[in-house]
């Protein structure tokens, strides 16, 4: 699973810039969804390889009224949803009523804290690091959210208490070798669990009904739980002699015969489905349309390289005017993921689930296919040969070959000179090149390049 960390303090503490360098490197995600998050907001962060979730919070000051105690209450929630806080105070400004007020709460909640000391380009770190002992959280880590100091040591404490994500280590894997390469691991799928689907969406949208009908379908053999976690449903089935994991971020539930949907909707839950997922299932109610919401989960989902089946629910008495409508919308708004499949369903009758699972295994072989070095290659010296790429102070990029660097979603590495300078665009014509090639569907696929000179 990957950790959930949320960053915690009074107003002006830093937060804000500690999240926005966190999660730099990607987009900021997602997710107003009203009532529910409405001043926390998410990232997807990376630290040596590993991946996590920061969530921000407004911050609390101790005396909240009005807008203030709504912000404190999105911090204390914040609190609950994360795996552990880094509780930053202000060295600059030293220590306040109000940090002895959350570091009492941290306390009493039991939750794993990192006290988190900030702005020490302001004041001498060693005094930083102890100023704040009265808290009784330790030695403060002393960091310049601003400047980028302190950071490797903070997270090398704040993510060395989670075990490393080991699905890269697990069976069914094979090593890629390329000349002059390191081996480099690409995950597979695992025996066990067959295709991990997530079911993901807004609130309403229809996922629950969905996830029974799935499961409630004849052809389909549910297994006994796995074993649950504390986020997201696992449920283990087979259709067709396939195996299949569901990962219920509805929270639905068996009853005998009977799911039924138990937990409510959680931002955290969902971006750990997506991640922990092979395929995403992303459902969307056709009687909406398109709204900013499912924009930002669909940026997430992108943004992990999941691969991606979209199910456009509540199909079912639509006038077929409002059928064109929605049809032109989609088209229109979902181009930045046009590599996925969209299917018209309705959850509630029924109607064009079963077609779902063509998409998930279309899209779900597209993404692990381990494609030889030799193809890959040669792919690139037809697309080169095709359109060369441009002169760079007068000497030509040279791409020599490519390999396989990843899959789920596939990741091609080339080889070359003067890679640092291939333009966007030259890359947009090579994945495209590659997507047609391969006639991938269903998956976004990254490129990346390696230089030699
Ligand atoms: P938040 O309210 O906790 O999210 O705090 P912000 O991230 O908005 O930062 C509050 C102020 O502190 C801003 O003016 C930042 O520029 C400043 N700040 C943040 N980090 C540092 C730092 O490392 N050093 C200094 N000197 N100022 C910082
Ligand atoms: P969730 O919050 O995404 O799990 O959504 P639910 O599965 O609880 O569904 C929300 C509401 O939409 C319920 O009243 C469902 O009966 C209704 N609903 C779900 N799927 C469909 C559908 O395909 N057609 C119609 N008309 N209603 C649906």
């Amino acid at each position: 699973m990957v950790p959930v960390i949320a960053l915690v303090g009074r107003p002006n503490v830093g937060k804000s810039t500690l999240f926005n360098r966190l999660t730099k490197t990607r987009d900021a995600i997602v997710a107003e969804y009203a009532g529910l998050t409405r001043d926390r907001q998410y990232g997807e962060a990376k630290w040596q390889g590993r991946t996590y979730i920061v969530i921000d919070t407004g911050g609390i000051s101790g005396d909240e009224e009005g807008i203030d105690a709504k912000m404190a209450e999105q911090s204390l929630q914040a609190i609950e949803e994360a795996d552990a806080v880094l509780f930053m105070v202000d060295s600059r400004a030293g220590m306040t009523a109000a940090d002895q007020l959350i570091a009492e709460h941290l306390r009493k909640r039991n939750k794993r804290s990192f006290l988190v000391a900030n702005k020490v380009d302001t004041v001498d770190p060693d005094i930083a690091r102890a100023e704040f002992s009265p808290l009784g959280l330790g030695d403060a880590l002393p960091i310049a959210a601003a400047h980028g100091r302190g950071i490797n040591g903070m997270l090398e404490e704040a993510l060395g208490i989670f075990p490393r994500d080991n699905a890269e280590d697990e069976e069914g894997e094979a090593e890629v070798v390329a000349e002059g390469e390191e081996p480099k691991r690409i995950p597979g799928p695992s025996e066990k669990d067959g295709i991990k689907i997530a079911i993901i969406g807004r609130p309403n949208v229809g996922k629950s009904t969905l996830v029974n009908r799935m499961l409630g379908e004849e052809r389909v053999i549910v297994y006994d739980q796995a074993g649950t976690t504390r986020d997201s449903i696992y449920i283990p089935f087979e259709r067709d002699e396939e195996k299949y994991t569901l990962i219920d971020t509805a929270g639905v539930r068996r009853r005998g015969k009977i799911f039924e949907a138990v937990e409510k909707f959680s931002v955290v839950k969902t971006l750990q489905a997506i991640q922990d997922a092979n395929v995403v299932i992303f459902v969307m109610d056709a009687r909406e349309g398109v709204v900013e919401h499912d924009l930002n989960l669909l940026g997430f989902v992108l943004e992990t390289g999941r691969a991606l089946v979209i199910a456009l629910n509540k199909w079912d008495g639509m006038e077929p005017g409002q059928r064109d409508y929605v049809k032109t919308e989609l088209e229109r708004r979902l181009m930045f993921v046009d590599f996925a499949d969209i299917h018209f369903i309705s959850a509630l009758h029924g109607t064009g689930v079963g077609h779902l699972y063509k998409s998930v295994q279309a899209s779900f072989k597209s993404a692990i296919t381990r494609w030889p070095t030799s193809r890959l290659t040669q792919i690139l010296e037809d697309a080169v040969q095709e359109h060369q790429p441009p002169l760079v102070n007068g000497r030509r990029i040279k791409l020599r070959y490519a390999h396989l660097g990843g899959a789920n979603p596939p990741l091609v590495v080339i080889h070359g000179n003067q890679v640092e300078a291939v333009p966007k665009s030259y890359t947009r014509y090579l994945e495209n090149t590659y997507r047609r090639v391969l006639k991938l569907v269903g998956t976004p696929i990254r490129i990346e390049y390696k230089g030699s000179d």
